[in-house]
């Protein structure tokens, strides 16, 4: 079994500890050279220059990476282990030291990107350009030094303590339930799972102990979610920002019109997500779901078990059907033992893929118990893989940082690959219907569930832009209000009107609408599966080129390639088509 154990050595020259530490202080030293070399000189530099300072910024990347790679990746595999631990510790410091060190070069580059905004175009920076993009982005909306020195000093005991109080009091709660008649006293961490109870008892007990709780502090909640929509909106105003959408534009690379068509095309088509819901009542037995019945389970009709080896086989040839080298790359990633999927204690739970920039692959954890499930985790994170065995080959460091927007594209049609195949395969309509509830329960989680706290954050922004006093009930309200608009006539358990008060990115400091970069991979991947039914073959290359340019192109450019406008609605309508579809197919079985 030993080969579901990843081998992380080739990222290092030397596993000893103490060797590892001297290349971390090594790196802190390198980062300060940079530094002294370019920190107040930026605005100076002729376009040569600034090619040379950026070709210098990747290099110590590359340098770096595999140390800070291997410290990383060998503390989630085992966090009980000391020496991962200490390691881990180290190299954290270590990133925090070289981010602070570089921490110049962000307003620097905007500043003379601002004075020169021709520089994008020079043909030595050809190879930089859309990042270069993205700092011009960004650079009308800089304040003055000593104002942007403010703004940090006023966020830290703003912003960022309100955040922080949101999950210190949160982890500190104690909720009281019965759980098939025992009386529990619970942290949030322990109650959470019971929202996934199979018994509909319990799911409820979950949500009414969550919501009594949570609504017993409403005051607390509403004050700090209040204040910190009107410290957003304020800084846009200050920074100029046309929207409070915009922040998280530049951030995500994508432009307005593009998310407005995505999230109207959402909202119009709530009959899906209505449609699925009645199916899902039907299949727990119920005539009307309850929101506490979201997460429900459905009873579980087919899973085959698999051994490691019989699913490394099937994905290998799911991945060679579509394309033989996506099936090469995906038999490299379980030679060369670059998966990390057995089993054990003190490995963190769920599962995810890390970029090797250096050498030009990947490493994936995940923990595999032959379950249907896993081999979906498998699929998925096999598709980021593959999606960064192309863009490594075809860019440079600085181009490999792909926005959360485009990063989901390889791993979700990996996913689809793998649904294609077990249709392909089933031998009953009970498998069909086990594999078509499977997709349309993660599709409609991520467009709708997710997707409906945009429009409640929407809501938020408008009202305290328009200056209206925001108590805890008007929150609650439009909480209810945007999650009706789209999940339409369930039955609502009254308590969980304050359950936007456990979310915590709804008072992250310095991120806003969190959730629609979600239901854009989503529908864009589904979009994209559709065009590769009409096209068969020819999609395959346009499909690689997409993956190829990581963040060297936007997805309004890289959608503009294959010959789509994503700013456009009949775009994402495809993607809502698709899962149409696989919809009627499920209610066909019924
Ligand atoms: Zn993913």
């Amino acid at each position: 079994m030993s080969e579901m154990n990843w081998d992380l050595s080739v990222l290092v020259k030397s596993t000893e500890p103490e060797r590892i530490k001297e290349r971390l202080a090594a790196m802190v030293a390198d980062y300060a050279k940079f530094a002294e070399k370019y920190r107040g000189k930026i605005e100076g530099l002729d376009p040569a220059g600034l090619a040379g300072m950026l070709k210098a910024k990747d290099d110590l990347f590359l340098r770096y990476e595999g140390v800070m790679t291997f410290c990383s990746l060998a503390f989630t595999a085992d966090q009980s282990d000391p020496v991962a631990n200490s390691l881990n510790h180290a190299s954290s410091r270590a990133a925090t030291e070289a981010d602070q060190q570089t921490a110049f070069m962000a307003v620097e580059l905007g500043r003379l990107l601002a004075s020169h905004p021709s520089l994008i175009d020079e043909p030595c920076l050809r190879d930089y350009k859309h990042y270069l993009e993205r700092y011009l982005r960004i650079a009308p909306h800089l304040l003055s030094e000593p104002e942007e020195r403010l703004v940090s000093a006023k966020d830290r005991t703003g912003v960022t303590a309100w955040s922080k109080l949101q999950s210190k009091w949160l982890s500190s709660r104690q909720f009281h339930m019965t759980v098939k008649g025992e009386e529990k006293v619970l942290s949030m961490g322990e109650m959470i799972p019971y929202i996934y109870d199979p018994d509909r008892a319990t799911r409820k007990a979950t949500y009414l102990a969550m919501g009594t709780t949570l609504g017993a502090d409403r005051l607390l909640w509403a004050d700090a979610l209040a204040a910190i929509w009107t410290d957003h909106l304020q800084m846009c105003k200050l920074r100029s920002y046309p929207s409070p959408l915009t922040s998280s534009l530049i951030v995500n690379d994508v432009e307005e019109r593009t998310i407005t068509a995505l999230m109207e095309v959402v909202r119009k088509n709530a009959p899906v997500c209505q449609r699925y819901f009645s199916v899902k009542a039907k299949l727990l037995g119920l005539d009307r779901l309850g929101n506490w019945d979201l997460r429900a389970p459905l009873p579980d009709t087919v899973d085959r078990q698999r051994t490691w080896e019989e699913s490394r086989d099937l994905l290998i040839s799911l991945y060679a059907d579509f394309d033989p080298q996506f099936g090469e790359w995906v038999r490299d990633m379980f030679d060369r033992r670059h998966l990390d999927g057995l089993v054990r204690k003190g490995k963190r739970t769920g599962a995810f893929c890390d970029t090797w920039v250096g050498g030009r692959s990947a490493f994936i954890l995940s923990s595999y118990n032959g379950q249907v499930n896993d081999v979906y985790t498998l699929a998925h994170e096999l598709g980021h893989a593959v999606h960064a065995y192309l863009y490594t080959r075809a860019q440079n460091p600085s181009n490999c940082g792909v926005s959360l927007c485009i990063a989901e594209c390889g791993s979700m049609f990996g996913e689809l690959l793998l649904t294609e195949r077990l249709l392909a395969e089933v031998t009953s309509d009970e498998e069909k219907r086990s594999v078509l509830i499977r997709v349309m329960n993660s599709f409609v989680q991520t467009v709708y569930q997710e997707g409906f706290r945009y429009f409640f954050e929407m809501d938020i922004a408008r009202a305290v832009g328009e200056g209206k006093f925001l108590d805890a009930d008007a929150i609650a309200d439009m909480w209810m209000t945007a999650q009706r608009s789209l999940y339409g006539d369930i039955e609502y358990l009254p308590e969980t009107r304050w359950d936007w008060a456990r979310f915590p990115h709804h008072y992250f400091s310095d991120v806003r609408f969190y959730e629609y970069p979600y239901v854009f991979a989503q529908l864009f991947v589904f979009a994209l599966f559709r065009l590769y039914r009409e096209q068969g073959e020819a999609f395959v290359p346009r499909l690689k080129a997409l993956l190829s340019a990581g963040s060297s192109r936007s997805a309004l450019q890289l959608a503009g390639e294959l010959g789509f406008d994503i700013g456009q609605e009949e775009f994402w309508q495809k993607g809502i088509d698709q899962a149409k579809e696989y919809l009627a197919e499920l209610e066909r079985l019924e």
